[in-house]
This record gives C-alpha cells, structure tokens and sequence, in this order.
C-alpha cells in the first residue's frame, strides 16, 4: 500500500465517521464548494461529501501549468466539477510581475485562489483537502478558518489525515487517481513551482524531460520579465546563470517539524 509508514494508528474507518460527521454539522443551505485540485486529497475530500450526503460545487482552477494528466484526470473521472480559469494566465502574469519566489508565492493567489471568485463566494463554505502533515506551515493553520482576504470560510475534513490513511481510504473504496502517483510523483501541481526543486533538484530533472513545453514557455516568460526589468546589474550575471539560480532556490526553506504534528494529531484524537 502507497504511504505505508504507519505513524499514526488511528483506524482509518474512525477517521471516515469523525470526516462525513463534520461535514454535515457545515453543511451550508447552499451546500459547499468543493476545491477540486484532482490530487489524491480532494478526491478523497469529494468521496467523503458524498458519503456524508452533502451538497456541493465543485470547482478546478485551471492553471495552465498543473500536468496535462491532472487535467485531463478530471475531466473523465469527476465530471461535475466545472474548470475555472483566470483572467489572465500564467505566463503573461510571470512576463508582467516577476516568477513566483519562496516569500513571494503571488500566483498561488492569482491563478488559483481568486479563479472563479464570483462563484466561490455564492458558496461562502469551502472545502479542502488540505492536511497537516503536508507541510509546517499547514500544521500551523485551523481545521476551520475564515479566510479574510476572500470572505469565506475554509473547513478541512482530512486535516489530520495522515498519507497512509488517504491510500488505505482510496483502496477500500476503489476510488480512481491520477495515473502520475504510479509513477512516482508524490505531488502532481504545478509543474515549474520552484518550491517543489528546492529540497529536491533531481525532481527538476524529472519535471524538465516530462513536460519541456511548459519549462520553454515558463522560461520565455521570466526572459521577457528579465529583459523588461533590463536588468543589466543582475547579480548572476545572464539569463541563463539567473535561472539556474532561481530554479537552485535563493535561499534555504525550512523544513517542517513532524513532531508539532503529531502532538496537534494526538490532540485531536488523543493517540
Ligand atoms: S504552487 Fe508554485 S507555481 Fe503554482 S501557483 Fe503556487 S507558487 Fe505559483
């Protein structure tokens, strides 16, 4: 089984019972909008609204730059969600702006959580499947939260989910994933964030070989920034010493405390 390293033994059914449970006590009368990433958490997330006989949207935010498997993933296993897209796309914002950095994740904002934002506030309950475990700063925010900047409240019904409880859930109930965990990858968004090269640049690699459309098409983007910014001081030197640079990372990201989460997990569940 995928995600076998058993670091918590809470059964996986208990954590079903606590999930549809606290979706119905949210239940808005409108019913949710459900953010569907087409990951392994949201089709999870998506499987337990069923169970739990709650309505909802669902919705996808069509980067543009998630793997093409994502989308077409989506598209013939989950078809009610409706593909959102952003006003303007990826590359013209990167080309107008600058490429997204570790402390400056603008486009998370821009062509993913304000996609659609007409619709996601009709729907003023959102969910997510977002987990603790995934990262420190995750840990650190609530199972139910009001988002200020958008005005809706996000609830979380996996939170303390761990990755092992998300596959044991996926074979119990022969749910279909994207064909990309078979093949190793462990996070399928999108495909040139630089946050996923910095703790692992060999993934850099992989990513380049499987999709060098979209690397050529980020690349001309951040040339013409580049270019546009005339940054003749630039520090690397070129263009090409800049990217190796950026896609290196500027800077060493945290890595996140495992045992804040557990303790917050034994919390939660007292395990
Ligand atoms: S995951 Fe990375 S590339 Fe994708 S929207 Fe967020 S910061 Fe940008």
């Amino acid at each position: 089984m995928k995600g076998a390293c058993r670091a918590s033994t809470v059964p996986t059914d208990r954590l079903v019972k606590k999930a549809t449970e606290f979706l119905q006590k949210y239940e808005p009368v409108r019913g949710y909008f459900l953010a569907d990433s087409g990951g392994k958490d949201s089709s999870v997330a998506r499987e337990l609204c069923k169970m739990a006989e709650v309505k909802y949207f669902a919705g996808y935010s069509n980067t543009g730059i998630d793997p093409p498997e994502v989308v077409s993933f989506i598209k013939h296993n989950h078809p009610e969600t409706v593909l959102l897209r952003p006003k303007e796309n990826f590359y013209s914002l990167v080309s107008r702006k600058c490429p997204p950095l570790p402390g400056r994740r603008w486009c998370c904002e821009e062509i993913k959580e304000r996609v659609g934002i007409d619709l996601k506030r009709f729907y003023p309950v959102h969910i997510t499947g977002v987990r603790a475990e995934e990262s420190g700063k995750r840990a650190r925010t609530q199972k139910v939260e009001i988002t200020r900047r958008m005005g809706v409240v996000t609830i979380k019904p996996i939170f303390h989910w761990r990755e092992w409880h998300i596959w044991d859930f996926i074979e119990k109930h022969k749910l279909p994933y994207c064909s990309l965990y078979d093949e190793g990858f462990e996070r399928i968004g999108c495909v040139t964030c630089p946050m996923i090269f910095q703790p692992n640049q060999a993934k850099l690699n992989i990513h380049k070989e499987r999709w060098p459309g979209k690397f050529r098409a980020f690349e001309r983007a951040v040339k013409k920034w580049y270019d546009r910014k005339q940054m003749v001081d630039c520090p690397h030197g070129s263009f090409e010493k800049y990217m190796e640079a950026y896609y290196r990372g500027f800077g060493k990201k945290k890595r996140e405390s495992k045992e804040k989460q557990t303790q917050m997990f034994r919390e939660e569940f007292g395990k």
